[in-house]
């Protein structure tokens, strides 16, 4: 029998097993490789953090659900892929052949401007990890009023400064303070000035310091662009995404960062038998924001896809929508959104995002 192996249990391959629960794949061995039972939905992460889901409430099982959908379910990581081969090599050394591989393992924080700091940092990914150390963290000094740093000014970053603030507020002491390190291109460079003001007001009304420059790590310090030096007690990075470095090396054509290149199939550029979606890809004729709703509009283009390929069937091209709702949560269960032209705010936001992504976790 041949065999498909989906690499990850990213956004677009859960609503993929989704749909094949109801209409499996015919003569075809589906191995799912995860290097965990749970994938941790990143949406609600900032409200976890901020207290206001339990760690359940964030995370799918995805193990049940590829087992449900007929898969075979390796517990580990891909460390290599020899596309050339057909072979992915995983954690414990095994070689795993394919006839087709779907890849959608996301992305890993480009730390950088971060590297060798000597003090506690926490790294937005693994988010499963993240849950787990900021967690620890929080139940071990939450009390003792300490200074946290978020390096990164996207909205990962905007999102967990935030919640980090009302999580503080809600237990027994605030932080002593919170900054928010955005780089030199200033707080959520790639919104429109509405929401970059927006999200100023509700930072400044939280008692959140806005640094716009770059932090780069020396010893235990963090050394801002204008040379002065910040001793946090607490770093988190949600400082970009970054290819993991084994996609330059597998064979398949990768972009200058290192991303796998497919087309308006989702489909590799060098080889036609791997597929990929979500933040791992890139596509020559568009520029795609890496987003959770971009890997979960691609989803039903793979899942079709991945049948055409394994039943000789027509493929199916995937149009990004122009504009992309974007919610944007502020700790204090109101939320900022944009939408095209339109920004909005308040309560009624935060609602809507609440809702909509309990009805994302709920569905699995
Ligand atoms: C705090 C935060 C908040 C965010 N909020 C939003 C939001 O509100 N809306 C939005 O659209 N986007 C949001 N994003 C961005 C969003 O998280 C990503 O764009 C999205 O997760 C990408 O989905 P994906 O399917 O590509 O991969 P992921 O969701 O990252 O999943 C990849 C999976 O692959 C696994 N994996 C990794 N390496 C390997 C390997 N070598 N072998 C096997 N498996 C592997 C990982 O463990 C993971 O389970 C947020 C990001 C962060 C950090």
């Amino acid at each position: 029998m041949k065999r498909l192996v989906l690499m990850g249990a990213g956004h677009a391959h859960l609503i993929v097993l989704k749909q094949w629960l109801s209409a499996p794949l015919k003569d075809v061995e589906l191995v799912l490789v995860t290097p965990s039972a749970w994938q941790y939905y990143s949406g609600m992460l900032p409200g976890g953090v901020a207290g206001h889901y339990s760690v359940d409430q964030c995370r799918i099982d995805a193990r049940s659900l590829a087992l449900a959908a007929g898969a075979r379910v390796v517990l580990g990581s891909v460390i290599e892929v020899r596309a050339d081969k057909k072979q992915v090599r995983l954690t414990d050394g095994d070689l795993l052949d394919y006839d087709w591989l779907s890849i959608d393992i996301g992305a890993t924080t480009n730390l950088e401007s971060l590297r060798g700091y000597a003090g506690t940092l926490l790294s937005i990914k693994p988010l499963g990890q993240f849950h787990q150390q900021w967690s620890r963290h929080h139940e071990r000094s939450g009390a003792k009023g300490a200074h946290i740093a978020l390096v990164g000014g996207g909205a990962a970053g905007a999102e967990l400064a935030m919640a980090v603030a009302h999580a503080g507020r809600a237990g027994a002491t605030a932080p002593a303070k919170v900054s928010l390190i955005t780089g030199n291109q200033g707080l959520l460079p790639d919104f429109r000035p509405r929401i970059r003001k927006l999200a100023h007001n509700k930072l400044a009304a939280l008692g959140i310091e806005v640094v716009e420059q770059r932090a780069e790590a020396a010893g235990h310090d963090l050394v801002l662009t204008d040379g002065v030096t910040m001793r946090p007690d607490l770093v988190m990075a949600a400082t970009g995404s970054e290819a993991f470095s084994f996609l330059a090396t597998s064979g398949l054509a990768v972009d200058a960062q290192g991303f796998v290149l497919v087309n308006e199939h989702q489909q590799s550029l060098s080889h036609p038998e791997v597929f990929a979606a979500g933040d791992v890809c890139s596509r020559l004729d568009q520029s795609l924001n890496r987003s959770g709703v971009h890997a979960v509009r691609t989803a039903p283009v793979l899942a079709a896809n991945l049948r055409a390929a394994t039943e000789s069937g027509e493929f199916t091209a995937f149009q990004p929508r122009t504009n992309t709702l974007y919610l944007l949560s502020c700790g204090d269960k109101t939320a900022i959104g944009s939408y095209g032209p339109f920004a909005f705010s308040g309560q009624w936001v935060w609602r809507l995002k609440d809702k909509i992504d309990r009805r994302f976790v709920g569905g699995f």
